[in-house]
């Protein structure tokens, strides 16, 4: 019987076959060690298969997030409903991040942790009006989490500062009339030309695409 909830932390050896290091390439790191860890040098293809299917479906609709900035002095932990991953195009986006987009992941009604360190902040005023809190690294200034003052509850973290990225894939990009000319965009992916008239469409993308995680399957 194979109980899985959450992150599962599975263990490399030396003796790890070509299939289960492809699945370590495919699903990412372990974020830590030590407590679930699957005796690989058993671990048979049939075995790989169920926990990938079963890291599909625990992809997070409710689920915690980890992460920490760059130099390390700030870490976090965030419980919540993740509700849509989006590329933001737009040259706020390119200049906050020093790059050629910005990427946002939405959490519900979340629970926010400091596990570590110090995070500062400012308030960028929107052109509409609205106010938006900025936190980073104190020390770093790596960007961190974003929040609209006006919806507490929802919390935008930086999905780049996260522990485990590899299975998020955004939904959608916006503010693609102003991507870099360069970056190509992945087929079925929601478009936006600026800012979207509302979100539901990546809501509703984002379920479609991150299943309800079904927990302790047999
Ligand atoms: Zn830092
Ligand atoms: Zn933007």
């Amino acid at each position: 019987m194979l109980k899985i909830a959450r992150c599962v932390p599975i263990v490399i050896d030396s003796n790890a076959n070509h299939a289960v290091r492809a699945f370590y390439a495919q699903w990412g790191a372990p974020t830590s060690y030590g407590t679930c860890c699957i005796p690989l040098k058993t671990t048979s293809l049939k075995y790989i298969s169920v926990l990938q299917k079963q890291r599909v479906n625990m992809n997070p609709m409710e689920n915690e997030f980890e992460g920490r900035c760059q130099c390390g002095m700030v870490e976090y932990r965030i419980c919540g409903e993740a509700a849509t991953l989006f590329a933001c195009h737009c040259s706020e986006c390119q200049r906050q991040s020093a790059s050629a987009f910005g990427m946002a992941l939405w959490i519900r009604d979340y629970e926010k942790e400091i596990v570590k360190g110090r995070l500062k902040s400012w308030i960028r005023n929107m052109p509409d009006g609205r106010k938006m809190l900025c936190e980073f690294c104190a020390e770093c200034g790596s960007r961190i989490f974003h929040q609209m003052l006006e919806q507490p509850q929802v919390i935008s973290i930086k999905p780049g500062t996260l522990n485990n990225s590899k299975t998020l894939r955004p939904v959608a990009h916006i503010w693609v009339n102003n991507a870099q000319p360069w970056v190509l965009f992945e087929e079925g992916c929601l478009l936006y030309p600026e800012d979207p008239p509302d979100f539901e469409d990546m809501f509703l993308a984002w379920s479609k695409s991150n299943p309800v995680m079904e927990k302790h399957q047999d």
